[in-house]
């Protein structure tokens, strides 16, 4: 073993290992002075304290399934909150943002490639808060579309009290910025968001989603939500619920409370029973079931941009702008083209089928006379 890199230093790793790399490479005739190398004694652990800034470095992920076909990149690491139930900001230390010169970089490398990027973060909406001139996100998006030629950007999750007037104005500006929020809530009952130390009440992240949805009307609208936090009753679940159905979303992530050792969560009174988080989830994902067809519906016979996965079950995939897993008709795409699809049929299991075109060549009949509004 030679070193043992920790959290702190992994983003250095690739400059830890160069020098190793060019030593094996050269073995024949060394040179003499091989500084790195020769400065980190073995197995010396390269870790320091979470809590200390180090750079980030901003670096493409490419995860197992669709994400081939739509990397990402991570741009932000850390989070200043202390949410009660999360263990992050323990073991990932403070928000820390990579460089917009190296977003720039690997965006605009990976754009040769793929026709969508997803940017992500553990606390995206914070990027730039630490770097100098306290830069922030909508500035970082902006330099991405202006400097780099990607076609599609997709924002992974972005904390209520961030998506602010101006991040939600560039995505409606933006073509290339695709119709897709996600909006973490956790719960929509105040006692509840405060015991969880969030950062904002049910009144403000309406007021949000609500700016969201006029801005633009077809965007999917996604949300975290946890059930059976300590102390949730049955009163604070049925606000959440109600909530829920009375709003716009188009789809949740729905997780039982579960403590983490080492947060505050894990040691509070009132835990609720499984049975109850189970029905509450139970609940919770029966009634965006039917919000989720609805908004898939609402798309039947018009045409949604798309980027197209690898086939699955003999059958062409892609995924459309606002968030739509679409099954194509033949023939299949090539993977990793961006395409527009024509939506013909929802089954009543919420399946969208389609057909589709190369977008290129959408774009060449709009120039003929199709209104524009019809390809983004
Ligand atoms: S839940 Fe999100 S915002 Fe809260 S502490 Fe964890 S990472 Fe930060």
């Amino acid at each position: 073993m030679q070193w043992v890199v920790g959290n702190s230093h992994k983003s250095a790793i690739g400059e830890i290992a160069a020098p190793r790399l060019v030593r094996i490479a050269a073995a024949a005739a060394p040179p003499a002075n091989l500084p790195y190398h020769g400065q980190i004694p073995a197995a010396e652990p390269l870790v320091g304290p979470i809590d200390r800034q180090t750079p980030l470095a901003a670096l493409p992920v490419f995860d197992p399934g669709d994400e081939r076909s739509r990397p990402n990149v991570k741009l932000q690491d850390g989070c200043n909150n202390r949410c009660a139930f999360c263990i992050i900001p323990s073991v990932r230390g403070p928000s820390r943002s990579a460089d917009a010169a190296n977003a720039v970089r690997q965006v605009r490398a990976l754009a040769a490639d793929y026709p969508e990027v997803v940017l992500t973060g553990i606390n995206l909406g914070r990027w730039g808060r630490d770097l100098d001139g306290r830069p922030r996100f909508p500035a970082l998006l902006r330099r991405l579309l202006d400097e780099t030629p990607v076609r599609k950007l997709r924002i992974s999750s972005v904390e209520p009290m961030d998506w602010t007037e101006e991040l939600i104005a560039l995505i409606a500006q933006s073509p290339r910025i695709a119709r897709h929020v996600h909006m973490p809530l956790q719960s929509a009952a105040d006692a509840v968001l405060k015991r969880m130390r969030r950062r904002y009440r049910a009144r403000h992240y309406e007021q949000r989603l609500l700016a969201v949805r006029e801005a633009l009307p077809d965007a999917a609208i996604g949300a975290d939500v946890m059930v059976g936090f300590p102390g949730e009753t049955d009163a604070d679940f049925a606000q959440t619920r109600d909530f829920i159905a009375r709003l716009p979303f188009t789809y949740l992530h729905v997780f039982p409370f579960s403590p983490r050792a080492g947060t505050e969560a894990a040691a509070h009174a009132g835990q609720v029973p499984a049975a109850v988080k189970k029905e509450r989830s139970r609940i919770l994902r029966e009634t965006i079931a039917g919000k989720n067809l609805a908004f898939r519906r609402r798309f039947l016979g018009r045409e949604l941009s798309a980027v197209s996965l690898p086939p699955r079950n003999g059958r062409g995939r892609a995924l459309s702008d606002n968030f739509i897993p679409l099954e194509l008709d033949a023939p299949d795409p090539p993977p990793r083209r961006l395409l527009q699809a024509r939506i013909h049929t929802v089954n009543a299991e919420g399946a969208v089928a389609a057909s589709w075109i190369p977008a290129n060549a959408a774009a060449g009949r709009t120039r003929r006379g199709a209104s524009r509004a019809e390809v983004f």
